[in-house]
């Protein structure tokens, strides 16, 4: 029996146990197939011989299937090569050793080293006996077993290096997805607001990057591919997101067979592609295999795996499984992406909303709650806000990005802003080329106006104004970010109401119920304040105190209401005749007060008698009845006739006494008139 082939089969350390016997049985019938090869048996006697071998490898093959842990490979295969030897030797023909080549070659994807390597270095064994007895050809045999060990070995040994970066990048995949998915919890238990997340985000950005390019290499790896191509798919166009080639080296159509998976949505495999007749979508060296397959997030594609090899049928199906294992992970990824991407949108958006919730508390002015109002909106959606105002039942345009074409009235009827104050909601566009109805009037000139939002803003159900952003992008929000413009929205109209309101307050504060002339107080204020100024700036003023004459006689012949109506009328009067500068104020009862800032006593006598011919020469309305008054006019001017305020008051009401006491319906300089 051959020592060889003892050894190997004792190192396999096959424990004694219950087959021992077949087992033993299997190697004694090899090495007897083999030592009948020594005496020319398969020549001398092939009817007994062929079938004898023939049983060997069928009961050693039986053995091995039947053993659990597919045992006794190597008696099996050697009885092959013994059989085949044996038919070697009988036709006489030494070129048909040949064959051992493509044998070995091909049980090489199939068994490892440990297997390929003791068969190989068996194989010269089936011809010892031309070494060791006859020796013929002795060293052609002897070049054709070496370079036949040789190969077999390199092969086996190549082939187990290559199966191993297989295993390793299957490990790594698992190692990506632990990970993900550790990341996805994290995600979940962040509280929305915190620091982290945006900088967890920003990390992360750089590690899906990173983890990407991992998951091309290792797809590389595991199917033998010459490139790996990762192609994000956004809006209409792809772009080459990651690769394992040299990117400057890649050209994108996003043609032919792209286009076709991502709307099929179907892996597309193939191994003879003809780049003169098909169209990849992307151009590199060669391409003559390729799988194509869709990257979903859902049922959405999100990109295009691609993996190519110039070399023919390079891919199989356990490859196109590997590679939508890969693809999966890379989706998942993305898929994290997009949500750090939106929770940073709202982190931003919220603090945004706070800070101006913030600012607007301690704002009572409109124009500053406004202009807050499109500042935040600006800074936390993107695109170009608008406000128009609404008081007094028509439009006045506050904030516009663009230009406006006339002064006409603002008639938003037929426009995405009419309709969202007809429904009094808010109306969001994300394509206005596809809605068929214009966001402004036909004269607004907007900056940009591809996607829109539109608040109407109301305050216990009042219209207060209009509010809006636009932009130069489609879909420039997502339902969340509509939610937050409605919520500053909200918050803005009540400030603006509240704005009002002040104003309203403050108006009412300085005036006068009845006649809507400034109030005492306020004469005081700033007849104190003007006369500051004309010293500061060496100019005289002129007051003058108008008294209604016999004004008790209109009461009680027409009626307190009456009264009050000429009470108004008079004050109209005034309000028509003084300048801008000129400060008119119901002084009390039936007498009003007039500042004439830079006015002189002769200015003043010509204002005087102005206004008391304007009061005499209208007719007043009472009960129906026609009703004329006049009034006599006090005038006294500083500093020719009083230094202070209280001497200024003072001598305009003694000029108005000497006016009462000269008959009435006339007017009396103070420096004059005495
Ligand atoms: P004279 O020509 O001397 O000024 O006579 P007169 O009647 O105007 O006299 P006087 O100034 O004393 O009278 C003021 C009257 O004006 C008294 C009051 O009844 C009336 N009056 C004061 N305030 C109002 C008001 O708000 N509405 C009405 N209807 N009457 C007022
Ligand atoms: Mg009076
Ligand atoms: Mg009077």
């Amino acid at each position: 029996m051959g020592s060889p082939l003892q050894k190997i089969l004792s190192r396999r350390g096959d424990k004694k146990g219950k087959g021992y016997g077949l087992k033993l049985a299997a190697v004694v019938l090899v090495a007897a197939a083999w030592t009948s090869l020594l005496f020319d048996i398969p020549v001398r006697y092939p009817r007994i011989w062929f079938p004898t071998a023939a049983g060997t490898v069928v009961y050693c093959g039986v053995l091995h299937l039947l053993s659990r842990r597919r045992e006794q490979t190597i008696e099996v295969l050697f009885a092959i090569v013994i059989l085949y030897a044996g038919a070697v030797h009988a036709s006489g023909r030494p070129w048909l050793q040949l064959a051992y080549f493509p044998f070995i070659i091909g049980l090489i994807p199939l068994y490892p080293a440990q297997v390929i390597i003791p068969l190989s270095i068996l194989v010269p064994f089936t011809e010892v006996k031309a070494f060791v007895i006859t020796h013929e050809n002795v060293a052609w045999q002897a070049a054709f077993f070496l370079s036949f060990i040789f190969t077999s070995s390199a092969a086996s040994l190549f082939y187990g290096l290559q199966r191993k970066g297989r295993e390793r990048a299957v490990a790594e995949l698992e190692k990506i997805r632990v990970e993900a998915r550790d990341r996805a919890k994290d995600v979940e238990m962040e509280s929305l607001g915190s620091d982290e997340i945006i900088s967890h985000y920003f990390a992360s950005r750089l590690r899906a990057d990173e983890e990407i390019r991992g998951i091309l290499a290792a797809i590389k790896h595991a199917v033998f591919a010459d490139g790996v191509h990762f192609f994000e798919h956004g809006g209409e166009t792809f772009s080459l997101r990651s690769t394992t080639e040299d990117q400057g080296k890649l050209i994108i159509t996003g043609r032919g067979i792209m286009a076709q998976v991502l709307r099929e949505r179907k892996t597309f495999v193939s191994g003879e592609i003809d780049e003169k007749t098909t169209t990849v979508g992307y151009i590199r060296d060669r391409i003559q295999s390729l799988i194509m397959m869709p990257v979903l997030e859902g049922a959405t594609p999100v990109g295009l795996l691609a993996i190519d090899s110039p070399r023919y049928h390079a891919f199989g199906e356990s490859e196109q499984k590997t590679a939508e294992l890969f693809s999966t992970q890379i989706a998942r990824i993305l898929e994290r992406e997009r949500v750090y991407t939106v929770l940073k949108q709202d982190v931003t958006a919220l603090r945004i909303i706070k800070e101006f919730s913030a600012g607007l508390a301690a704002s009572i002015r409109y124009d500053i709650v406004v202009q807050k109002l499109c500042d935040y909106a600006k800074q936390a959606f993107g695109g170009q806000a608008f406000f128009f105002e609404y008081t007094e039942a028509r439009f006045e345009v506050k904030y516009f990005p663009g230009e406006i074409a006339g002064e006409q009235q603002i008639d938003f009827s037929g426009t995405i802003i009419g309709l969202a104050m007809d429904n009094k909601h808010k109306e969001y566009v994300s394509d206005v080329r596809q809605y068929g109805m214009r966001v402004f009037p036909p004269q607004f000139r907007p900056a940009v106006s591809r996607s829109v939002i539109v608040v109407p803003l109301f305050y216990e159900g009042g219209l207060l104004g209009v509010f809006g952003i636009v932009s130069d992008q489609r879909e420039f929000l997502d339902s969340r970010q509509i939610g937050l413009v409605e919520l500053m929205c909200n918050q803005a109209a009540t400030s603006i109401a509240n704005a009002r309101m002040h104003e309203e307050i403050a108006h009412l504060a300085t005036r006068d119920g009845l006649t809507g002339l400034f109030n005492h107080r306020i004469f005081q204020e700033r007849l104190t304040a003007e006369l500051k100024r004309s010293e500061r700036y060496a100019t005289q003023l002129s007051l003058l105190l108008v008294d209604i004459d016999y004004f008790k006689k209109v009461n009680d012949v027409y009626g307190h209401p009456a009264g009050d109506l000429v009470l108004k009328s008079v004050a109209k009067i005034l309000k028509y005749e003084v300048r801008d500068v000129d400060i008119a104020a119901r002084y009390g009862g039936e007498e009003f007060a007039v500042i004439l800032p830079g006015t002189d006593n002769s200015g003043a006598k010509n204002f005087a008698e102005r206004l008391r011919k304007a009061i005499m020469a209208e007719v007043f309305l009472a009960d129906g009845k026609p009703l004329k008054v006049t009034a006599s006019i006090g005038i006294a001017t500083a500093p020719a006739d009083a230094q202070t305020k209280e001497e200024l008051i003072e001598r305009t009401d003694q000029a108005l006494y000497h006016a009462k006491r000269q008959g009435r319906n006339q007017s009396v300089n103070w420096g004059i008139g005495r």
